[in-house]
């Protein structure tokens, strides 16, 4: 189908609603991105708050590496992104042991010289799936056109891709046996940290291909991004502009008018009304379901698909420079003594380079600290009371300070600014239904949500449809909405 003349409507100005906006745009589509803040990105945006800029939610550029999606998306529309390579994608912290996590892998496997074999086949695999998905992964396939795509690209990877075959019904843990590194927990409690931020899921549950994938994410490389995280969906947003498309603030979708499978229009809190030929939503089905008047069961919303599980406690501290320059590196992740991951027992923490342009005032850096919550206990707080609510708050927030303060010395006296921000100020700030956030959990190839809603003219986009969570991951999802709108999929 032709894309130019397309009239497109997005609802949010996500990554992912930004990234197949951008792409609409470049083919002649018409453009308009309504946002309900002031800013682009969603979990992806940097803020501003008394002098500093804190990225919200995602802090680590990652996907920039040369044919990797954010490069392939650059180069496409013409963008130079504003990236630098990190030496160190993360430093890993456990009691008293520190890995830094650089492309070699060197210390991981300084570290655990057992795992070599498990890495050697890890590394193998990721190469096998970042070039099966090169170009877009016609993934869960929508036609007979996207099965003989798949077959086209699984011959020409023969023969590993049999290789996958292996993988694809088993666990991450299930893997690991294979390795025997089941009963090394040291090594185990390394593996689950790492799958659990980038996968959403532990190794008793995560999928082996989603965790080799997952896993290669320090070793593909890590970028950071000069000025926060909010200069990609920036970028993306005047990209639109300049291929002829708007990007609205401030305009939240409050009502959709529908007729059975057809989506007529939108309103927004400014009072605009839009129609459309294609609708975007870039939400999660189930604040789609909120803003349709649907249930999120409906058969409108068709696929069952994995459910987001998780949502995040983050903390926006505004820190001493010279406090923060004892943190070593530009991120760390650290793991609690005790408990499970998540729920303040692990965090990872981001800093802004000493001196970046804009990030914070003279003398200070500006610190995103992000913790796994679940969001149900935070909704059952509130709906007890205010004061219970502030109180599961403040737990959170000492809770991660005192992690932080391990391996920070002087924390606490150099903290000039704090702020932070629960499920409940996760699902005000994205719109994410009881705020779930960072993608849905990798546990299967199969069981995974394509961008298709129901209404034959409105797709989804975003970290709920396949491949998920991630700048790389929204951005290889968006590509194949623009792909199917391409094919007349999800147009009138
Ligand atoms: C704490 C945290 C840390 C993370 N760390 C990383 C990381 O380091 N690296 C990485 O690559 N990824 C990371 N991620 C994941 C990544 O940020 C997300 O997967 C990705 O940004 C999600 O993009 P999205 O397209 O789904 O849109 P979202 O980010 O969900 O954005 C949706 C947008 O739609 C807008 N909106 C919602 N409802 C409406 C409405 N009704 N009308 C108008 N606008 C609306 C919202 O305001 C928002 O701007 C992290 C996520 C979190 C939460």
């Amino acid at each position: 189908m032709e894309l130019s003349g397309l009239n497109t409507v997005i609802i949010g100005s996500g990554i992912g609603g930004l990234a197949a906006g951008a792409l609409l745009a470049s083919r002649g589509a018409l453009v308009t991105v309504l946002e309900a803040q002031g800013y682009p990105g969603g979990c992806a945006a940097t803020f501003a708050r008394q002098g500093y800029r804190f990225d919200a939610g995602a802090t680590v550029g990652c996907g920039f590496h040369p044919g990797g999606p954010m490069d392939m998306l650059g180069r496409e529309l013409g963008i130079t992104w504003p990236v630098r390579q990190e030496t160190v994608a993360w430093r890993y912290c456990h009691g008293s042991l520190t890995l830094d996590l650089d492309r070699q892998g060197s210390g991981v496997l300084e570290r655990f010289p057992e795992s070599r074999a498990f890495w050697q086949e890890q590394s193998v695999l990721s190469a096998l799936l970042w070039k099966l998905a090169a170009g877009g992964l016609p993934w869960p396939p929508a036609s007979i056109a996207d099965l003989a795509l798949l077959l086209r690209k699984g011959f020409s990877g023969f023969p590993g891709t049999s290789r996958l075959l292996h993988f694809a019904a088993k666990t991450a843990y299930e893997w690991l046996v294979e390795h025997r590194l089941e009963t090394n927990a040291e090594f185990m409690r390394f593996i689950d940290a790492q799958l659990l931020i980038s996968a959403q899921a532990t190794s008793r549950e995560a999928n082996a291909v989603n965790a080799a994938i997952a896993l290669d994410l320090p070793f593909s490389g890590a970028w950071h991004i000069e000025g926060g995280i909010g200069r990609i969906s920036e970028q993306l947003a005047l990209s639109i502009e300049q291929h002829g498309g708007t990007v609205l603030y401030r305009e939240r979708v409050e009502r959709m008018h529908t007729i059975r499978r057809q989506v007529f229009g939108v309103e927004t809190s400014g009072g605009l009304s839009l129609a459309a030929d294609l609708f975007l939503a870039n939400l999660t089905p189930a604040s789609l379901a909120l803003l349709a008047g649907i249930s999120s069961d409906s058969p409108l919303l068709r696929q069952k698909g994995p459910v987001h599980r998780w949502g995040t406690v983050t903390l926006y501290l505004g820190l001493d420079a010279a406090i923060a320059a004892g943190a070593g590196e530009r991120h760390l992740q650290i793991i609690g003594q005790s408990g499970n991951p998540g729920e303040g027992n692990s965090i990872f923490a981001s800093f802004s380079m000493p001196g970046e342009e804009g990030r914070a005032p003279r003398g200070c850096a500006a610190v995103t600290v992000s913790t796994h919550s679940r969001p149900e206990p935070w909704f059952a707080a509130v709906g007890k009371s205010r004061e219970e609510y502030l109180r599961l708050k403040s737990t959170y927030i000492d809770k991660m300070l005192d992690l932080l303060a391990l391996h920070i010395p002087g924390l606490r006296e150099g903290i000039r600014f704090l702020e932070a921000g629960t499920p409940l100020t996760w699902e005000r700030y994205t719109g994410r239904h009881r705020g779930y956030v960072g993608g849905y959990p990798q546990t299967s190839l199969f069981d995974v949500r394509d961008p298709a809603t129901g209404f034959d003219n409105m797709l989804l986009v975003g970290d709920s449809v396949f491949p998920g969570q991630s700048l790389p991951g929204v951005v290889t999802g968006a590509r194949r909405v623009v792909e199917l709108a391409g094919r007349g999929v999800g147009s009138r």
